[in-house]
């Protein structure tokens, strides 16, 4: 099985900082991963280095059974046109939200839409509020960000990404910035998602969260998988010592 997603060999570098050593990874159609890690493991990185905000250093990114870019001598080589394309494909949610504050919860929902699908107005925000009445904003439509709880403009965030109707999603730990009374909501939200089938990969130090979410769970440590398996066997029964550690430590 090929995968939606597949990572050979993936490697990162920042200078002489090797960030991602070398990263095999292949997910199928609807798995929901979970990525832990101790801070600066590698985790945003490889997140990042799947919708191409960087270009790996090396290995390559398989998306739907296309390799992205095209090989050339000395590594790979990747046209900005395909990139922006990949993206549209491939939806990320941000610990900070990012939303534009411009903007109504409607318009930053139906902007991707209109300006980068080219959908027209009428049909853009009609789906819009198909997309914010899944994360329980119906009533927000006309609401600027500054106007909505953190939790609010995260789950309009989420909407945001669902509304370029993507292959898959990536959460880079989506209610680290949150208060903890608004991080339920969040976690709600996203369960909901993934009862949908969808395929996401979220980074997470939410241990019960992830334990409920995943059906894999990986553990990266210094920029190598370090463990994975299924939410039971990494979490309740972890193999390797490091694993155990963080487990410790988050739970
Ligand atoms: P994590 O998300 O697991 O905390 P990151 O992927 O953010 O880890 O970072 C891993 C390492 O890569 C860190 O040492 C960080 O300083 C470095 N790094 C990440 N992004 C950049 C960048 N754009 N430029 C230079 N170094 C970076
Ligand atoms: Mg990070």
């Amino acid at each position: 099985m090929s995968g939606i997603l597949r990572l050979d060999g993936l490697r990162k570098s920042f200078g002489s900082n090797e960030v991602l050593r070398g990263i095999d990874l292949t997910v199928q159609q609807g798995e929901r991963i979970a990525i832990l890690g101790a801070s600066g493991s590698g985790k945003s990185t490889l997140l990042r280095c799947i919708n191409f905000m960087e270009v790996p250093s090396a290995g390559t990114v398989t998306v739907a059974g296309t390799p992205v870019g095209e090989e050339a001598r000395g590594g790979r080589c990747y046209r900005p046109a395909e990139l922006a394309r990949l993206r549209t494909r491939i939806g990320m949610i941000f610990q900070q939200f990012n939303l534009f504050p411009h903007m109504t919860a409607l318009q930053n929902v139906a902007e991707g839409p209109l300006s980068v699908l080219g959908v027209g107005r009428a049909e853009a925000e009609a789906r819009a509020r198909q997309h914010l009445a899944k994360v329980g904003l119906a009533e927000k439509a006309e609401a600027y960000p500054a106007r909505l709880s953190g939790g609010q403009q995260q789950r309009v965030a989420i909407a945001r990404a669902l509304a370029m109707e993507p292959e898959m999603l990536l959460f880079d730990e989506p209610t680290s910035a949150l208060d903890p009374e608004l991080v339920g909501e969040v976690l709600e939200t996203i369960l909901g998602l993934s009862r949908e089938g969808r395929t996401m990969l979220l980074v997470t130090h939410e241990l019960g969260f992830a334990f409920h979410f995943a059906t894999r769970v990986i553990f990266l440590h210094e920029g190598m998988i370090h463990e994975e398996g299924t939410p039971e066997q990494v979490l309740k029964h972890p193999r390797q010592d490091r694993t155990r550690a963080f487990i410790g430590r988050h739970s």
